[in-house]
């Protein structure tokens, strides 16, 4: 693949290009990698929110479940009031038994309802102590996540700011470079995971340890043109030492 572009001011100006290309793919990793680990923290502290969340419906079920059986004691209670009402105003035996009768089946139900009272505030004590722990860890974990993140973030603010200085001397060079040339050197860097323009030692093309024929070391010695590994495509330039 030889070009009929004038080389020499060209594989200088590609060689810096992949120099600022090589830190911009490491610069972007670390990114990629300061974003993942942020991330996670996230997730961790989604994961006990969640847990949190759960730990209050529970105890709200279990509030519910109290209330439910003190208004169930309430009316039980109205009853038996009643129905003690009615034994005062009893005329015939008959009427007497039924309504005692009644007074003692609600006041059973009532000593029921209450052993239950007494074990669903057992529970509900229980889950407002485990709502009241997780809270805590939760808020705890919070800051401690929110501090982790911060010093992540501040750790990476030089990284950016290299990015952004590579990024800014590519967008230099690339003015002074034809588009189409341009074009291939993200074409080839696309290819190779950034690495685009690479050197031949000793006929070896650096990038891909493949020899190069020998008319094209010639011709890459000689610097005249563009020429392109066969096998991995990268720009090769030679090095005089
Ligand atoms: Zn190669």
């Amino acid at each position: 693949m030889n070009d009929d572009i004038p080389t020499k001011p060209d594989i200088e100006a590609l060689v810096k290009l992949q120099e600022a290309e090589t830190q911009i793919v490491r610069l972007n990793d670390v990114m990629i990698k300061v974003e993942k680990e942020k991330e996670k923290l996230s997730a961790k502290l989604n994961q006990f929110g969640n847990a949190l969340e759960e730990n209050k419906e529970h105890l709200s079920r279990a509030t519910e479940a109290c209330r439910d059986c003190e208004r169930e004691i309430q009316v039980v209670d109205d009853r038996i009031i009643k129905s003690n009402e009615k034994l005062r105003m009893v005329k015939t035996n008959k009427e007497y038994n039924l309504f005692l009768r009644e007074v003692d089946d609600n006041k059973k139900r009532k000593d029921v309802l209450e052993t239950e009272l007494l074990e669903l505030l057992d529970e509900k004590e229980k889950i407002e102590k485990i709502v009241q722990e997780s809270e805590k860890e939760f808020h705890l974990l919070k800051d401690q996540i929110e501090e982790e993140q911060k010093d992540i973030e501040k750790k990476s603010i030089d990284d950016r700011e290299l990015l952004d200085e590579y990024i800014a001397q590519q967008n230099e060079i690339s003015k002074t470079l034809d588009p189409s040339l341009m074009n291939r050197f993200a074409k080839i860097s696309k290819m190779n995971n950034g690495s685009a323009v690479i050197y031949v030692e000793d006929a070896v093309c650096m990038g891909c340890f493949m020899n190069v024929p020998p008319q094209l070391y010639i011709e890459i010695q000689r610097g005249n043109s563009l020429i392109s590994c066969p096998q991995c495509s990268r720009i090769l330039y030679h090095i005089n030492r």
